[in-house]
């Protein structure tokens, strides 16, 4: 029999390499801003067009590559980075595989254009596929600049595979600020489509975490200190009354390089406990230093996991130190470290509910439609049906659970009761038709039997569709603020609140004016606090950021899905008897009243039947 096996060509072996290295726009964006480290640039700069799709740019002003060494970066296996294998134990650099280049050259058209400090002239390379189209001298600065045009342009699968241009530029600008971060004296910018989104000069670490996050990010850093022989660690976490529900700012850097560890966000956890609100984040940008042969960074291709020798003892480590800090920060805050008095909150901003300003507790969420009173001191009881009662409760099933509750024949309980055994004559019956049970349940009878309301649920469920039709028919009512609401946003955010703003816009908010990172609010829809307009936009922000895996998400059905979240009422929230069957009456009135927005089961009913086999 003829013999079978044959060597891969080299393109197609980089091509397979390719998809290992490069799975998206922005492992590209990593390793070349890697690249452009390691050759010790102190100015850097990234170009991207249509989220890395069209092009991906990034210029240094390294140390460049000799004729020679141009063409062979995009060899495989090609890297002056190590020798032998020993020497990744002792890594300095951020490359040594030597597989980038040559994996994105497969899959992409690249040129790069190259000079070494002391040469007249440097070297340009066009490569497509693999191929090298064309290699000559060029007059070009000292440095490298390498661009990357249409990916993927011959693995049709990935290109169709990527997802929608926000969801792509998030995932380099997360890889643009992790590098950032770990590389405070580099200076760094950032084009996105013609516009500059990033400026980042030279500057310290806290610095740079401010350029980056925002100026207000300075006011909520606590450093964070600590030497032992195993391991430095040096830093900042943020203060736990400013924590977001987002993890967009949780950062270690394992000697320089960004990693990602469950173990050691685990530790940060467990040394906020207490601190934290429900569901909230710490936020926390911590530099890790260990000896290089205690870790093993070798075992992800994409290097954002790496192992350490003793895991215990960092953590123990970490999460004393952080421990420490907070307590130190907790106890005499005005001492924890520099303020630059230019940074601090204005006066007004402080007045209108950060994150942690408490919920105004005589928000009424029924404010709006305010239920015609049902006049409770009239002993003749109205039957609870009434038309529209009926026509709400037609057709909820007994089938015990679940989403898709059929409508069939359920009634409200209408027969007044017979007389209670114990009623005094004079007393004034206020017949309830609903209970509240645990400040979470609504209780109520229908026909078959009875009816069990999950009250954060439900009201989320109202909510939605309320903002849902607001938006689609643009008919948000808006209540002007007496003072602009002034918010302070990172740019990251701010662009994410541009894009939502029309929508914003239809549920009733009006900005004044959206620029550098501040916000200004001259009207919120009705029915939103003020106090909770920074939570709602917050609140809105991390669920746009976390919804990156989905690639058709609708701006509208999140933004309505993400406001309900935070106006419905909350689970430990006492309703009156008016209040709860107004909840009823208007779940019942929706189009889908058995989930809630996020697919969760709103009520569930039991049936006589079913209360009575529980009695045999
Ligand atoms: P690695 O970084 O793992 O060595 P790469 O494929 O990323 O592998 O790069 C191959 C080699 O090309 C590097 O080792 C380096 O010598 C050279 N190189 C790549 N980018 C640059 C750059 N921006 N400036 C100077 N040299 C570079
Ligand atoms: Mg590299």
């Amino acid at each position: 029999m003829a013999d079978i096996i044959q060597l891969l060509p080299d393109h197609v072996a980089n091509q397979i390499a390719a998809g290992e290295v490069v799975q998206r726009p922005a492992s590209v964006v990593k390793e070349l801003l890697e690249n452009a480290i390691d050759a010790d640039a102190t100015v850097i700069k990234l170009i991207i067009k249509d989220a890395g799709k069209t092009l991906i740019q990034v210029i240094d002003n390294g140390k460049g590559m000799s004729t020679t060494d141009a063409r062979l970066s995009f060899e495989r296996h090609a890297t002056s980075k190590i020798k032998s294998a020993e020497d990744l134990f002792q890594l300095h650099t951020k490359g040594f595989r030597g597989e980038a280049l040559a994996s994105i050259a497969a899959i992409a058209h690249v040129e790069l254009k190259t000079k070494q400090e002391n040469e007249d002239l440097g070297s340009s390379i066009i490569i497509e596929g693999s191929e090298v189209k064309s290699q000559e001298v060029v007059v070009t600065p000292k440095g490298t600049s390498l661009s990357v045009k249409h990916l993927f342009f011959n693995i049709p699968a990935r290109r169709n595979f990527l997802k929608s241009n926000t969801v792509e530029l998030r995932h380099i600008i997360d890889e643009f600020h992790r590098v950032a971060l770990a590389h405070p004296s580099i200076s760094f910018s950032m084009f996105s489509n013609g516009s500059e989104t990033f400026n980042l000069p030279e500057s310290n670490y806290r610095q740079r975490i401010v350029n980056i996050f925002g100026t207000k990010t300075n006011e909520k850093l606590v450093p964070v200190e600590e030497a032992t022989e195993v391991l430095t660690i040096s830093g900042f976490v943020g203060k736990p009354e400013f924590a977001k529900k987002s993890r967009n700012e949780q950062f270690f850097f394992v000697n320089n390089r960004f990693i990602k560890s469950a173990y050691l966000n685990h530790a940060i956890n467990s040394a906020f406990e207490g601190l934290l609100k429900d569901g909230a984040q710490p936020s926390y940008y911590l530099n890790l230093t260990v000896n290089p042969q205690t870790i093993d960074i070798n075992i992800h291709p994409t290097k954002t996991e790496i192992k350490f020798d003793d895991e215990h003892t960092l953590y123990a480590i970490l999460r004393s130190a952080v421990k420490h800090s907070l307590g130190q920060f907790n106890i005499a805050p005005v001492l924890d470290f520099d303020r630059d008095a230019n940074l601090d909150t204005p006066y007004s901003y402080q007045q209108k509910g950060m994150p942690s300003v408490e919920v105004d507790r005589s928000f009424n969420p029924f404010k709006e439609d305010t239920p015609k009173v049902k006049n409770v001191t009239n002993y003749k009881k109205e039957p609870v049906t009434t038309a529209s009662w009926e026509s709400l409760y037609v057709g909820l099933e007994s089938k015990g659970t679940k989403t898709n509750t059929e409508f069939s024949e359920v009634h409200f309980e209408s027969e007044p009761n017979t007389e209670s055994f114990f009623k005094n004559e004079n007393e004034v019956e206020t017949k309830q038709s609903t209970y509240q049970l645990n400040n979470k349940f609504i209780i109520s009878t229908i026909k078959s039997g009875m009816l069990v309301i999950d009250q954060h649920r439900a009201h989320q469920r109202v909510l939605y569709e309320d903002y849902l039709r607001h938006i689609t028919i643009k008919e948000g009512v808006s209540q002007q603020l007496l003072f602009p609401l002034e918010l302070h946003f990172s740019m990251q955010e701010i662009a994410l609140i541009n894009q939502l703003k029309d929508d914003l816009e239809s549920t009733g908010f009006v900005f004044q004016s959206i620029k550098n990172e501040t916000v200004e609010i001259t009207g919120v829809p009705v029915n939103v606090p003020e106090s909770e307009v920074s939570i709602i936009l917050e609140q809105l922000i991390s669920d746009v950021e976390n919804e990156v895996p989905d690639s058709n998400f609708s701006a509208t059905d999140l933004l309505a899905k993400s406001m309900a979240k935070s106006l419905a009422i909350k689970t430990g929230q006492s309703l009156t008897n008016t209040e709860q069957e107004h909840l009823v009456n208007r779940l019942f009135a929706c189009k889908e009243p058995n989930v809630s927005p996020t697919n969760r089961t709103t009520f569930i009913t039991m049936s006589v039947d079913e209360l009575e086999k529980k009695f045999m």
